[in-house]
């Protein structure tokens, strides 16, 4: 094995707090390439297109390619990651998705661009192929596997655009829906009462929908949600067929008094806060709604992420994801687009 492997079996410890730490375990394009090789192939290297096992031809000047010692054809570390036919050094990857993974509440591209001395062409493809990573897996539905008791809040808010108070709906607005796993830490013996009674967010949905329909909110929860999950949402119309479409449907009926909503769906509605907070102080609120669903993406995955960093820097880099993200000509094209979840179960 290569003499950097040893990187792999660090990944049980804490992730590093610091750039320098972090700069250690990853000190070159040398090092950067053996952790994706032994991503690729944690029992030794395995040639692609012969699949004669042994240590390959390694070259100097270009670290990403292993050459096979058989067949002679070559075989790049970066296939099947958001790295793959770059331009740019192994490092500067790695220490972009370490900036982005860590650095919260996220990062401008001004910010990165100067952070890594990048070109602004080149911090902008790089920073948007890592945004992309923060989609691609865990798509899943929520609610699946929780303990007894727990549940599933589901509720729908609009974000931006400016309220006109001009007849009922808000104008230019975005409906945006989402769901969270609500779970519940034991209490032990001589605890002192829990804040929130010990209810704390596990996975979180967020999508935007078309209208505050039947069809549109339970489309939403089909996607989103397991069926046979207990789901507490408010007393809304468009929420009553959730019983037949196979959920376990707890209607809170708020009698359009607030308070009873937050004490029936407190942890969605500090989602929401903390949402709206983050556009607002992030992106200064300037999000529009071509692109809200990129930034909610985001939201999603360091909220979903967020007791586990090392995961969500090998997501960045789609590394044992095979996520290749957008190109540079379908960001500046617009042709690529923003995975929902309705794309990913196509
Ligand atoms: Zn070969």
């Amino acid at each position: 094995m290569s003499p950097h492997a040893d990187v792999l079996q660090w990944e049980h410890l804490p992730f590093p707090k610091t750039l320098p730490q972090f700069q250690k375990l990853f000190p070159s394009d040398e090092a950067c390439a053996a952790y994706l090789e032994g991503a690729k192939w944690p029992k030794g290297f395995v040639c692609p297109h012969c699949h004669e096992k042994g240590e390959p031809f390694r070259m100097a000047t270009r670290t990403a390619v292993l050459t096979c010692r058989k067949c002679r054809k070559q075989t790049s570390l970066t296939v099947g990651t958001v790295m793959a036919r770059t331009h740019s050094p192994l490092t500067t990857w790695f220490w972009g998705a370490y900036l982005v993974a860590t650095m919260t509440p996220g990062i401008s591209t001004v910010q990165f661009q100067r952070q890594l001395g990048l070109t602004r062409e080149t911090a902008f493809q790089i920073l948007h192929k890592l945004r992309a990573g923060m989609v691609r897996q865990n798509r899943d539905r929520i609610g699946g596997n929780l303990a007894r008791g727990d549940h599933v809040e589901i509720d729908e808010t609009y974000i931006g655009g400016v309220v006109r108070g001009q007849g009922s709906g808000p104008k230019g607005q975005t409906l945006v829906s989402a769901a969270v796993e609500v779970r519940t830490r034991p209490a032990k013996k001589g605890d002192k009462p829990m804040r929130r009674g010990g209810r704390y967010a596990g996975r979180l949905r967020l999508e935007i929908v078309p209208s505050r329909t039947e069809k549109a909110l339970c489309t939403f929860v089909e996607q989103a949600v397991e069926p046979g999950a207990i789901v507490i949402t408010d007393a809304y119309r468009g929420y009553n067929s959730l019983g037949t479409r196979g959920y376990q449907h707890l209607p809170v009926v708020e009698g359009g008094d607030p308070q009873v909503a937050e004490e029936f769906l407190p942890i969605i509605h500090l989602v929401f806060s903390n949402l709206k907070a983050w556009l607002q102080g992030t992106h200064h609120g300037r999000v529009s709604p071509k692109h809200l669903q990129a930034y909610l993406n985001e939201f999603v995955f360091r909220f979903n992420r967020r007791f586990y960093p090392f995961n969500s820097f090998r997501s960045l880099l789609g590394i044992g994801t095979n996520g290749e993200g957008p190109t540079y000509d379908g960001i500046y094209e617009g042709t690529w687009k923003h995975p929902t979840m309705a794309s990913h179960h196509d």
